[in-house]
């Protein structure tokens, strides 16, 4: 199949142009991009897009999202991380989901992703109560489905609840300390069994549009020898190490109270931090810690609505690509962002440094934004040789935008207007591995229609299947605000909250 757009404003985000647009024609065949440039012979091409008054872009990377959570879009409101996990993924209790409830959980997420812009989601699935084979195959076969690309992962804790959060279980009374730690946690070597054989079915799907990744779910919740194992089946089979490591103050006291040093700290010294290392939020790291993760050439995800949303609090973006960090942007799930729409999660972050600093020299500029939206993206996800700009040789991911509609009009500076003002409704046209997946607003591989139906009506039995183990799960709520109490008042040297009031009042 090829593919001819002609007469395009382009923005391809390579290292010539940057964010600044040039008009010209993109020529793909196959998967790939094969020419560029100004007004291309007219090609045979299978099919003609006319670029007249279209804004061409790479397709937008989200790095990070979990979108098990997708049941849970518009429920939850004004709870920190501890509270809001706690209802959300309920530490005790069983609401495993059967196979067809997953495939359509997936697809809701994937098409709102793909109407939006984004061609690639690193989904990072934390599967209650449990994980397996069968599980992991329906979110593939969904992404499969879709025509999307993405990196999904098997998350991951082996260490008791109670032991992954400071104070916890000693604040706990006995029978909720059992039931909290009743759990059986994989063991190591069930835990690599499980990535080997999740590595040879899925790793590399669909030539290469669907890829596995390890994700430990953070320091404080898995052991050095659950991480090690990961990093090296990451490294063997060339993927990405995606993590959480400081969203939260509560975190970052549990660094200084499980190890007497910093998460990020302690990662380095375990010779975890790497190039294929990608850290969710990163917001209470240190200014070492920084330098560390620069060092490292890691990449951190900025999750500006969730943090915004769970009050985690403003992670220092600036400083960090300062020192070298590659930043990517995400939204984080689909409850604590409340949508996969990149749009939203880059204004954000483009706005939210603005308040941190009268120095306007250090905002961030919406040239960074586009960059950590779609280069900065695929860098984290290993694949900035393949996708995340426009270029000849790359895979073709790209989205094709309407300027004629009222986000771009009257048409100033595009990066701008992508960064500050577009909201998908522009989006018309998206190619992902050189296949159109949407055209003219459409899904072209799916029934959306049929597949909101179909999910609309399995949607209220499978929240009130969640309802009880919520209910269950508010027991643990005080235990949980005493934590966060005690962590509030702990002075740490710095403050990432927006105000000087770390003090539970
Ligand atoms: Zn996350």
């Amino acid at each position: 199949m090829t593919i001819h757009i002609k007469g395009a404003k382009i923005m391809a985000m390579d290292a010539t142009h940057g964010s600044d647009c040039f008009d010209g024609d993109i020529l793909i065949e196959g998967q790939r991009i094969v020419a560029m440039g100004a007004a291309l012979p007219e090609a045979e091409a299978d099919i003609i897009i006319d670029g007249h008054d279209k804004l061409v872009t790479p397709g937008f990377v989200n790095a990070h999202i979990h979108t098990a959570e997708a049941l849970f879009r518009g429920r939850y409101e004004n709870l920190p991380l501890e509270m809001w996990m706690t209802l959300a993924y309920f530490l005790v209790g069983d609401g495993q989901l059967a196979p067809r409830a997953l495939y359509l959980r997936t697809m809701l997420v994937a098409m709102d992703a793909l109407r939006n812009g984004v061609t690639f989601l690193a989904d990072d699935i934390l599967e209650m109560p449990l994980q397996t084979m069968e599980t992991l195959g329906c979110i593939y076969q969904a992404y499969d489905d879709a025509g999307i690309r993405a990196n999904v992962s098997g998350h991951v804790v082996d260490r008791p609840i109670a032991d992954t959060i400071p104070f916890f279980g000693e604040i706990l009374p006995d029978d909720l300390l059992a039931q909290i730690n009743a759990g059986k946690p994989p063991t190591v070597d069930e835990y690599v069994a499980f990535a080997k054989e999740a590595f040879s079915l899925y790793h590399g799907r669909t030539d290469g549009r669907l890829r596995f990744m390890v994700a430990p779910s953070g320091p404080q919740r898995c052991t050095v020898e659950l991480m090690q194992a990961a990093d090296e089946l990451a490294q063997a089979n060339g993927t990405a190490f995606h993590t959480h490591i400081l969203e939260t103050k509560v975190q970052a006291v549990s660094g200084q109270e499980f190890y007497g040093k910093t998460l990020v700290q302690y990662m380095h010294d375990l010779g975890l931090l790497n190039r294929g290392t990608t850290i969710a939020h990163g917001v209470w790291v240190t200014d070492a810690d920084i330098a560390l993760l620069g060092e490292a050439k890691c990449s951190v995800v900025h999750n500006s609505i969730s943090n915004l949303k769970l009050s985690s609090g403003i992670a220092p973006i600036r400083k960090l690509i300062d020192a070298g960090v590659n930043v990517a942007i995400g939204t984080d799930g689909v409850s604590t962002g409340d949508t996969p729409r990149l749009f939203d999660a880059m204004r954000a972050a483009a706005h939210l440094h603005n308040i941190t600093t009268p120095d306007y020299d250090a905002w961030l500029t919406a040239h960074e934004v586009m960059h950590a939206a779609t280069m900065g993206g695929a860098y984290s996800a290993l694949l900035e040789d393949d996708i995340g700009s426009l270029e000849v040789g790359k895979k073709a991911d790209l989205v094709i935008m309407d300027l004629r509609n009222a986000n771009f009009v009257p048409l100033n500076e595009p990066r701008n207007h992508i960064v500050y003002s577009e909201n998908g409704s522009s989006v018309e046209t998206v190619i992902v591995d050189g296949e159109i997946v949407l055209r003219d607003g459409l899904l072209t591989k799916i029934d959306e229609e049929a597949l909101l139906d179909e999910f609309r009506e399995l949607a209220p039995e499978l929240l009130a299947k969640h309802a009880p183990q919520e209910e269950q799960n508010q027991v643990f709520i005080p235990y949980l605000q005493e934590v966060y109490k005690r962590c509030a008042a702990v002075d740490l040297g710095i403050n990432r909250y927006g105000s000087d009031m770390p003090k539970w009042p």
